[in-house]
């Protein structure tokens, strides 16, 4: 929990706690302005979050190198330092901003208002937003999009909705990642589905490989189907 001793005991820690809510309290009502702004301007946001690793970055290049000819998209890269992934992004063609967030461990809604106004995305947008590698915190700040998505490769074991049952809960769809890999790995995709259940029944699940393209069409039809809805609703 940032900005916390990170003990699980909340009543032995009253200021802590209290400190805590407003932190989020303040985040919640910028998250909210976020929301405005982005649907003043028809624009969908989607916060991709997972653990370091999980293939974020490679998602976005490839579904940028996909649909940057039907949609304007613009990404926003949250990392602790360097402007690595904002680079990568840019090598596209596609427009990116990086925040860098120091020793903080996620974006909050403040960090997104900034790189809103900064990048300035066209109207009816998508913005992807790539939030700091972390199954944590993450999960507890809207940033004001509209949709979570959770990536989550095979590479790091189907235990993971249970241990990190927050980020897994918050989540509209699940991206499990690098299926090519699955030969490889000792990942029990049954295993996963019961776990993700668990939290999160509603959730969907689409298995994709951002390096070799299996079922990326997928993705990008749940885009397309967010994209309608959002449209229907921000119209009337
Ligand atoms: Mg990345
Ligand atoms: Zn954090």
């Amino acid at each position: 929990m940032c900005g916390t001793c990170g003990c699980e005991e909340t009543r032995a820690h009253p200021e802590t706690v209290s400190m805590e809510q407003r932190v989020l309290a303040k985040n919640d009502h910028l998250a909210e302005h976020n929301r405005n702004w982005l649907r003043g301007r028809e624009i969908l946001a989607v916060n991709l979050m997972s653990s370091p690793g999980s293939g974020k970055t490679t998602l976005l290049e490839r579904a940028i190198a996909d649909l940057r000819h039907e949609v304007p998209l613009a990404v926003i890269e949250g990392d602790q330092a360097t402007p690595v992934d904002a680079d990568r992004i840019h090598a596209t063609g596609c427009v990116a901003i990086q925040v860098n967030t120091g020793a903080g461990c996620h974006l909050d809604a403040g960090m997104l208002a900034g790189a809103l106004e900064a990048l300035d995305p066209r109207p009816g947008s998508v913005v992807f937003v790539e939030n700091v590698g972390n199954l944590v915190c993450p999960a507890l700040f809207d940033l004001g999009e509209d949709h979570r998505a959770v990536v989550m490769s095979v590479t790091e074991g189907a235990d993971k909705p249970l241990k990190y049952p927050h980020m897994f809960r918050t989540a509209d769809v699940v991206l499990l990642n690098k299926v090519d890999l699955l030969p490889y790995v000792d990942f029990d995709p049954g295993r996963f589905s019961r776990q993700l259940s668990q939290v999160n029944p509603v959730a969907e699940v689409l298995a994709v490989s951002a390096t070799r393209g299996d079922g990326m069409a997928t993705w990008y039809s749940w885009l397309r189907a967010r994209q309608q809805v959002f449209a229907e609703r921000v119209a009337r």
